[in-house]
């Protein structure tokens, strides 16, 4: 027996916005990027699977035929966990999701997350599995690429030697990588763009050794204060810093720079010269973007930067998030 590949025979749980006219959902179907595919559960055969799979993966529709084919086409390190994963969501009526590799014609792997849909009969019994097949190898290899930096930071190639935090050649190779993976998914990226105030003064007053170990407590402070897992903070040179903050939209930003100077001003580190009261302080430049095509990272972080200046000269101790 083969997939008949008709999607109109697929029961859909939705009502029918098209009305009876399956081509609407055919068009629908085989003009997304997602490829969706439809399982018979007691044959455990696809009924469907879009035309888009041949673009993706190279095997034709019709070379789809039941779970053994897909199972077959994992790879082999995620095959088992896989399937026994969905096969037993699937069981309890689960919908879920699962990422692995699956193997091309040509024998490259691409990675794909499987979205899945149980559909019941009305007396509960699992009737077939629904779902959306989407290629996600450029998420999963900008998220290779952090992992792999993430253990080069433990070298001391990607660490600042004075204060222990991140350098700048971690920013400027792990900011675009985030910046690629912000744009592939639509997800906003923030910036927090830090200056000590008045550390010539202190240098001055206090001699450069106590002005090194002023820089060491204020990254171990910003370094708190960026606190989630991928969170960097990094030394840019001399007395400033940067926060990259993935997957951070802009409340959670301001809220984490505040935090920062919260923290700072607790440490209290005692400041005889400061224009800006008694112990060290700093002014920051915070900003959040949702990457486009014509965005580019390099003038976004130019833009944080004035806005740190502009917080330098609205006073110091403070944190700007716009351009006036
Ligand atoms: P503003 O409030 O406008 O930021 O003024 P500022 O005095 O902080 O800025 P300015 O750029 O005039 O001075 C920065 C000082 O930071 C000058 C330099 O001696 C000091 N500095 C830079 N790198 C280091 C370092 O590694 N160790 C020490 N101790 N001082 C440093
Ligand atoms: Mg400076
Ligand atoms: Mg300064």
């Amino acid at each position: 027996m083969t997939a008949s590949h008709d999607p109109s025979t697929a029961s859909f749980p939705c009502a029918a916005p098209a009305g009876d006219d399956p081509s609407v959902y055919r068009t629908l179907l085989e003009s997304t990027k997602a490829i969706p595919w439809r399982i018979d559960w007691a044959s455990m055969r696809f009924t469907y699977i879009g035309p888009q799979i041949e673009a993706l993966l190279g095997w034709t529709p019709q070379s789809w035929v039941s779970v053994d084919d897909w199972a077959a086409r994992i790879h082999e390190e995620d095959r088992r966990k896989t399937v026994d994963f969905c096969v037993a969501q699937s069981q309890q009526g689960v919908d879920h999701e699962a990422d692995y590799r699956a193997l091309t014609r040509d024998g490259d792997w691409v990675w794909i997350r499987d979205v899945v849909h149980v559909v019941r009969r009305p007396d509960g019994s699992v009737e077939a599995l629904v779902g959306f097949m989407f290629d996600i190898t450029e998420r999963k290899q900008a998220e290779d690429k952090i992992l792999q930096l993430q253990r080069e930071l433990e070298t001391l190639s990607y660490r600042d030697s004075l204060t222990g935090v991140a350098n700048r050649r971690m920013f400027d190779t792990l900011y675009p990588v985030e910046w690629a993976k912000a744009r592939a998914l639509g997800e906003p990226l923030s910036l927090v763009v830090v200056d000590i105030d008045y550390f010539k003064q202190y240098n001055d007053h206090y001699g450069h050794m106590q002005g090194d170990e002023c820089l060491r407590r204020v990254a171990q402070v910003l370094d708190q204060g960026a606190a989630r897992a991928r969170d960097l903070c990094a030394r840019l040179g001399g007395e400033e810093f940067v926060l990259l903050l993935p997957a951070t939209g802009e409340q959670v930003a301001h809220a984490v720079a505040e935090r920062c100077r919260r923290l700072l001003a607790r440490e209290a580190i005692a400041h005889a010269r400061s224009g800006a009261g008694r112990s060290v302080t700093v002014s920051m430049g915070v900003g959040t973007i949702v990457p486009g095509a014509h965005d580019e990272a390099a003038v976004f972080l130019d833009r944080i930067d004035r806005r740190l200046y502009q917080a330098k000269s609205e006073g110091r101790d403070r944190v700007c998030g716009a351009e006036i």
